[in-house]
């Protein structure tokens, strides 16, 4: 079978426990899970469309991006990186119609184990695509905050005392540590926190395991490259967080590719 267009990142959707993924490649959108085990080849065509406005790129910026929308688009701001940058909250956004939608709302201020623990900080409706995009196996939520500076103003303190980066090397070599005691971590977390903000803390703390299709684990591993090499692939052995992992240990960063053109084969 073969496929061909403008890759975008997957989608996610849970299955009980499992994570279910949808590849859009042009037009089509193709469920990633019954791939696992198969033969798969992506070739880059050197061909690049913005996936903010669709128009040429020689280079993609922030993942998918024409220089164009990255220098003025809302989904670039820096915000989007560093919550406690928002400005929102004062009126000041590239697009305060947008910044309504996705500043001046709830924001969870969660916990959750990829490589290790992790604190970060997403929009109340994006909770569980945001766990599985990052390739979360547990994770629990510490705060809801009513704007995202506020959101960033908890994660800057949390930062003090836990992660907020995954190493995908270990990510998609071991399955995430058993031994984090979830719970306690995010009670830990609203300890430390000031009055003033452990008032957004959760009583009601919303918890989630996800399960990743992944048959093995590779023992080492090689990020592709497509902008130097313009193929990647292999048998797929897996899938976590947006990566694709080939037996071997060649392993794909869907996201990074957001706008590329490709040909899939399978
Ligand atoms: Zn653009």
């Amino acid at each position: 079978m073969k496929l061909s267009g403008p890759v975008s990142k997957m989608h996610t959707c849970l299955e009980g426990r499992s994570v279910l993924y949808t590849l859009p490649v042009g037009n089509e959108k193709l469920s990633m899970n019954q791939l696992l085990g198969l033969q798969l080849s992506i070739r880059f065509t050197g061909q690049i469309s913005c996936i903010k406005c669709g128009s040429k790129t020689k280079k993609s910026f922030a993942q998918g991006y024409c220089y164009r929308c990255f220098a003025a688009a809302p989904e670039t701001e820096e915000c989007v990186l560093r919550p406690e940058l928002c400005r929102a909250h004062l009126g000041q956004a590239r697009d305060m119609q947008y910044a309504k939608l996705n500043c001046l709302t709830g924001q969870y201020v969660y916990i959750s184990v990829t490589s290790g623990a992790k604190v970060g900080v997403t929009r109340q409706k994006q909770l569980l695509t945001r766990w599985a995009d990052q390739g979360a196996e547990r994770a629990a939520t510490i705060a809801l905050a009513p704007n995202r500076y506020t959101a960033g103003l908890i994660e800057v303190i949390l930062k003090e005392h836990f992660s907020d980066k995954t190493s995908w090397q270990k990510l998609l070599k071991y399955p995430a540590p058993k031994d984090i005691d979830i719970a306690a971590e995010a009670a830990r977390a609203c300890v430390i926190l000031p009055e003033s903000l452990r008032q957004h803390c959760l009583h009601q703390q919303i918890a989630a395991e996800l399960e990743y299709p992944v048959l093995g684990y590779p023992a080492k591993i090689t990020a592709a490259n497509l902008d130097k090499d313009s193929c990647a692939g292999g048998k797929l052995c897996g899938i976590k967080g947006q990566y694709l992992i080939f037996e071997g240990g060649q392993v794909i960063n869907i996201r990074k590719y957001g706008g590329y053109h490709i040909e899939m084969e399978w």
